[in-house]
C-alpha cells in the first residue's frame, strides 16, 4: 500500500529507560514506526524485547518516574510526548484505545459489564443515561455477545474468558477509536476462540476504519491479521516489512530463526538457543550477536547497524547487507516462500 497522506500514527527515535537500583534499564532503544488509518501493523518479539513497553510509551501509560520516554510520536500529527495529561487522557478515550492481555485484570468485577461500558461512554460522550445504555447493548451485539439486552447486567465472572476480551473490546470501541492498539489480546484464549477474537478485530476494523498496532509473539496470529510486521529484539528494531515479504524472504538472522520456531518445522521444539541479553547492560554491536550463527568481529562493536532496505519496505539491520559484506552468508537461511507461508497460514 502506498500512502497518498501522512500516517496515522508515526514512532521516531522511541527510546524508554527505567531508572532502577541496578542502574539505567533500557526497554525501548530508539525505534521507528507508522501506521495508516486502515492498516494493520504488529510488533513481534520475545518476551522481554521491549514491545509491550514500546507501545505503552505512545499514549504514555509507562510511570514516569521511573519511566523516561524521549523521541517523537505523532498522532495525526500531534505529537503525544509532548501533549499535557489533560490531552493524554482525551485522546486514550476517544482516539486511541487499548486492549490488554488479561481482561480479568482490567475489569471491574463489581459493577455489571453494562455499567461499566455506559460509564465509559456517559465519560467520553454527552450521551443521556437512555442513549448510552442503548449504544452499549449495541457495542455488545456487535462483538458478538448474544442476547446483549439480557446480559447488559451480568457481571463479569458470569462470562466466559472470550466473552470477556469481547467485553474489552466493546469497551475500546466507545470512543469510536482511531488507532487500537491490542498486546496480546488473544494469548489467553484458545485457538478456537482465538481465532473468533482476530475475525472480530478483521471486521471491526473495516467497520470503522481503524489502524490497528498489534503486540504479540505469536508469529502464527501475525500471519492472519498483519499488514505489515515490525520484528523487536532487545529494544531494538531488526527488520520491518510487508508480512508477506518477510514471511517469504526473511532477511535478519532472528526473524529467519523466530521462523524456524513455528509449530510444524524443524525446530520448533528446541526455539532460539540462549537469551536474551541484560537491558542493563546490552552489547555494545548488534543486540542479537550473542545468539547469532552468522556472528563476525564487526558484529560486537559499534552499536546496531544501521537498517538497509532489501526489497521496497523491507528493511534490515545487520552488517551482512552493507555495503562490503555478502549478504548471501545469511540470505542463503531464507525460508523457501511457499514453505513459510504455508506455515503462517496454518
Ligand atoms: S549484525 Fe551480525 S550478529 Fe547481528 S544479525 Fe547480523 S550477522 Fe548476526
Amino acid at each position: 500500500m502506498t500512502p497518498d497522506t501522512d500516517p496515522l500514527l508515526e514512532v521516531a527515535n522511541l527510546r524508554t529507560t527505567f531508572d532502577t537500583d541496578g542502574g539505567e534499564l533500557v526497554a525501548v532503544d530508539g525505534i521507528d514506526f507508522s501506521i495508516d488509518a486502515g492498516e494493520t501493523v504488529c510488533i513481534v518479539g520475545e518476551s522481554g524485547s521491549g514491545k509491550t513497553v514500546a507501545t505503552e510509551s505512545i499514549t504514555r501509560l509507562v510511570k514516569s518516574p521511573p519511566a523516561t520516554v524521549t523521541g517523537s510520536v505523532r498522532f495525526d500529527g500531534e505529537d503525544l510526548l509532548e501533549a499535557s495529561e489533560e490531552r493524554l487522557r482525551e485522546i486514550r478515550g476517544y482516539n486511541i484505545a487499548h486492549i490488554f492481555q488479561n481482561p480479568q485484570e482490567a475489569m471491574n468485577h463489581c459493577y455489571s459489564v453494562g455499567w461499566q461500558i455506559t460509564e465509559a461512554l456517559t465519560i467520553h460522550t454527552d450521551a443521556s443515561q437512555e442513549e448510552a445504555r442503548a449504544k452499549a447493548i449495541d457495542l455488545l451485539d456487535r462483538v458478538g455477545i448474544a442476547n446483549a439486552s439480557s446480559r447488559f447486567d451480568d457481571y463479569p465472572h458470569e462470562f466466559s474468558g472470550g466473552q470477556k476480551q469481547r467485553v474489552m473490546i466493546a469497551m475500546a470501541l466507545v470512543g469510536d477509536p482511531d488507532l487500537l492498539i491490542a498486546d496480546e489480546p488473544t494469548t489467553a484464549l484458545d485457538v478456537t476462540v482465538q481465532g473468533q477474537i482476530l475475525k472480530l478485530l478483521d471486521d471491526l476494523q473495516e467497520e470503522f476504519d481503524m489502524g490497528i498496532l498489534f503486540v504479540t509473539h505469536d508469529l502464527g496470529v501475525v500471519a492472519q491479521i498483519a499488514d505489515r510486521i515490525v520484528v523487536m529484539y532487545a529494544g531494538k528494531v531488526m527488520e520491518r516489512g510487508d508480512v508477506y515479504d518477510v514471511f517469504d524472504r526473511p532477511a535478519h538472522p532472528y526473524t529467519q530463526q523466530l521462523l524456524e520456531c513455528l509449530p510444524g518445522t524443524s525446530d520448533s521444539i528446541g526455539g532460539i538457543p540462549g537469551s536474551l541479553p541484560s537491558p542493563t547492560d546490552p552489547p555494545d554491536g548488534c543486540r542479537f550477536a550473542p545468539r547469532c550463527e552468522h556472528a563476525v568481529a564487526d558484529c560486537e562493536a559499534g552499536g546496531q547497524p544501521r537498517e538497509v532496505e532489501v526489497r521496497p519496505g523491507q528493511a534490515v539491520s545487520c552488517v551482512y547487507y552493507q555495503s562490503g559484506y555478502d549478504a548471501s552468508v545469511v540470505e542463503a537461511d531464507t525460508g523457501d516462500a511457499e514453505t513459510s507461508r504455508g506455515v503462517g497460514d496454518d
